[in-house]
């Protein structure tokens, strides 16, 4: 049995602490909202709230609940066949929830709902509504399931009044089945992410994310970027795989920051109108910043 590779220096992970943090946490919960940031200990945390450099202050907020209908092999999302039902005042509740935090910038994203009707397409098209009629000037981007390719729950979401329409991709076309759930697959969610280019209206971005360090070789990487941007992605970003567990696959390959850096000009050379590519980079850092800085130029 191999040994797990050892971590370069490179992955460097920082606590977030602090007393402005604290207080966040604390409000977090009086509002009920939960996020990525908190529950996947993203080390980018402290930057991504605070508003980094360009004082845009983003958060990722989970909405359909804690369980997943799906079980890829890197994430450490709970899951089940039957999750509890969705909270149908969520919606509301949430969009009220974050028009009150104060945010500039928002990325709400779900587990996968497999067992919904709807796929949860629905419950996301609601959520940006409310929040764009509470506070209009707040950019959202949902990060979305597949929704099992239906053209109908893609255009619900596509249609709601969000920024960004983002859905990952995860890995190279060559890996999928190795690491994602059986009923994901390369094809499914390229014609969502050309779906929703379609269907939004002009001025969408789409943006979709892959992991590097699952196995991939680097002409992979490069045929899967050909594609993605053939199917009118406007924005990219790459990460390094980190396993959450022993359970989880295994890091094949700690990608160095110059190859992420290659990945980064490639990507700008090949027309994508933003590109965030680098160890720690996750698929909602520095979310605002790109959205901005696209819509600028
Ligand atoms: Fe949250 Fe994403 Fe920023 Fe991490 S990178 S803190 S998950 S918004
Ligand atoms: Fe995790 Fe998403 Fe896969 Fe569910 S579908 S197991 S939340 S990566």
């Amino acid at each position: 049995k191999k040994k797990p590779l050892p971590k370069p220096k490179w992955m460097h992970a920082t606590i977030p602490g602090g007393s402005k943090y604290t207080a966040i946490k604390a409000k977090l919960r009086e509002l009920n909202l939960h996020t990525v940031c908190e529950e996947a200990k993203c080390p980018n945390l402290g930057e991504c709230w605070s508003g980094g450099e360009t004082g845009t202050a983003t958060a990722t907020v989970m909405i359909l609940g804690d369980t997943c209908t799906r079980g890829c092999r890197f994430c450490n999302v709970k899951t089940s066949a039957h999750p509890p039902a969705p909270d149908p005042n969520e919606p509301s509740n949430v969009a009220e929830a974050i028009a009150s935090w104060g945010l500039d910038y928002v990325v709400i994203t779900s587990v996968d709902r497999d067992d919904l009707p709807d796929q949860g397409s629905g419950h996301f098209a609601e959520t940006i509504q409310n929040l764009k009629s509470l506070k209009p000037n707040i950019l959202i981007e949902a990060l979305v399931p597949d929704f099992r390719g239906n053209s109908h729950f893609v255009k619900k979401v596509a249609k709601a009044g969000l920024d960004v329409f983002a859905h990952n991709i995860e890995t190279v076309e060559e890996l999928q089945r190795f690491v994602r759930d059986h009923r994901a697959n390369f094809k499914q969610s390229l014609d969502v992410l050309k779906m929703a280019k379609e269907y939004a209206p002009m001025g969408t971005l789409t943006k979709t994310s892959i992991m590097l360090g699952c196995g991939e070789t680097l002409e992979e990487v490069v045929r899967t970027m050909e594609k993605v941007k053939e199917a009118g992605v406007d924005v990219m970003t790459f990460g390094q795989y980190m396993r959450p567990s022993k359970r989880h696959m295994p890091v094949s390959e700690y990608v160095t920051p110059e190859a992420f850096e290659e990945y980064r000009a490639l990507g700008m050379e090949m027309g994508f109108r933003y590109v965030a590519s680098g160890p720690m980079v996750r698929s909602s850092y520095k979310a605002g910043e790109y959205y901005i800085k696209s819509m600028l130029e």
